[in-house]
């Protein structure tokens, strides 16, 4: 059975809010009395939520709140990366649920895909309500084919049949690792659906960025992150794997950075040198200016109502006032105080654990998959 609008409303109340009455979830949301009562029968019967201890009311019977049941179901999250797959079980608070399976694969990305689909065997069970699924780079999601090329030069579409079978039935989400990481944005931070969020990953050679429209991925006519590393200038870099040069993900690198002759009194790695920020590091400053002003061309573009940042550089309070102070003195005025920045020191976005956030998103929000997912018991 298919989850209804109702019960999505439900679910999603009591996720942003936690622990409701019937009659809450009903004033809440909007659904009538006698609809939230049926919705709410059904994810008890499926184990989806239950009920708390009541409480007293001023007349009448007491009042038997709803939660998300955090013991009976569980989703599992799925990551393929070159080299290397991995699984995890979430309960339905998004709690990991004991430890991620890994497993490493070399040779043909086909193995990948077995290897990720031999896990889910291991890993589903009777309880098991969803899976999310991460991948690199593009996928095509009419043909089920990830699109390796873009992360290894030379490999072939894979196919990702071999999970699909194993998912047998069960609402599967595939989408690329950066949405993963904004689903599990999303969802921990209670953000407003009407929202459009822009998501930026910044870590040493390698820049991601996700476009969260009302609440969803920003679907194109591929799956995949904004490539906003691939964001082109003329600067003499390295030859980027997609084989231009110039690219804004080769420019924010140490490489570029010991390139542009920054040895001088301030050597070490671009994170190293990041962390004991000295203003006086102008190859350093030229990095993060051209970081600036590449985020802050896509932010004009876009007007979103909130960018996130999302890197270990949060953690070194000198670059990242030197960061955002950039990316603020050179927007559009009129964005400046409409745009609302935020700070996330997330680890990887390629987890397991973050992937299976893709499939809570499914299940709270609904549309995270792009022909819908369908929850059923
Ligand atoms: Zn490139």
């Amino acid at each position: 059975m298919g989850i209804t609008r109702e019960q999505r409303s439900v679910l999603r109340q009591l996720w942003r809010d936690g622990a409701q009455s019937r009659s809450g979830l009903h004033k809440l949301t909007g659904v009538a009395p006698n609809q939230v009562g049926v919705a709410a029968s059904v994810l008890l019967e499926q184990g989806i939520v239950r009920e708390c201890q009541a409480r007293p009311s001023s007349g009448g019977r007491p009042r038997v709140p709803l939660e998300i049941d955090p013991a009976q179901r569980h989703i599992i999250g799925l990551t393929i990366w070159p080299g290397a797959v991995s699984a995890a079980r979430l309960n339905l608070q998004g709690h990991l649920l004991g430890k991620p399976l890994a497993r490493e694969v070399h040779g043909d990305p086909g193995r990948l895909v077995d290897a990720a689909a031999a896990l889910l065997n291991k890993m589903r069970s009777e309880q098991t309500i969803g899976v999310g699924v991460s991948v690199p780079g593009f996928y095509d999601p009419k043909s089920r084919h990830i699109l390796f090329g873009m992360i290894v030069p030379g490999q072939p579409p894979v196919s990702l049949s071999p999970v699909f079978e194993q998912a047998d039935g069960l609402p599967i989400v595939v989408e690329n690792d950066m949405h993963a990481l904004a689903a599990r944005w999303l969802l921990t931070h209670r953000a407003e659906m009407d929202q459009d969020v822009l998501l930026v990953n910044i870590s040493d050679g390698a820049l991601g960025a996700v476009l969260l429209v009302g609440g969803r991925p920003n679907r194109g006519c591929v799956s995949s992150a904004n490539e906003l590393g691939h964001m082109r200038y003329l600067a003499d870099t390295s030859t980027c794997y997609c084989g231009q040069t110039g690219c804004l993900e080769r420019i924010f690198s140490t490489e570029y950075l010991q390139h542009i002759g920054g040895d001088v009194g301030h050597g070490g790695a671009l994170m190293e040198r990041s962390a004991r920020y000295d203003p006086d590091d102008e190859p350093l400053a030229t990095l993060y200016g051209y970081l600036a002003n590449g985020i802050v061309n896509v932010v004009n573009f876009i007007r979103p109502h909130r960018l996130v940042l999302v890197s270990e550089l949060t953690r070194y309070p000198g670059v990242c006032d030197l960061l955002t102070r950039s990316i603020r003195s050179r927007l559009l005025g009129e964005l400046v105080d409409r745009v609302r920045f935020d700070l996330w020191d997330q680890p990887v976005s390629h987890s397991a654990e973050t992937a299976g956030w893709l499939a809570l998103a499914d299940l709270y929000y609904e549309g995270w998959h792009g022909a819908s997912a369908g929850y059923s018991s």
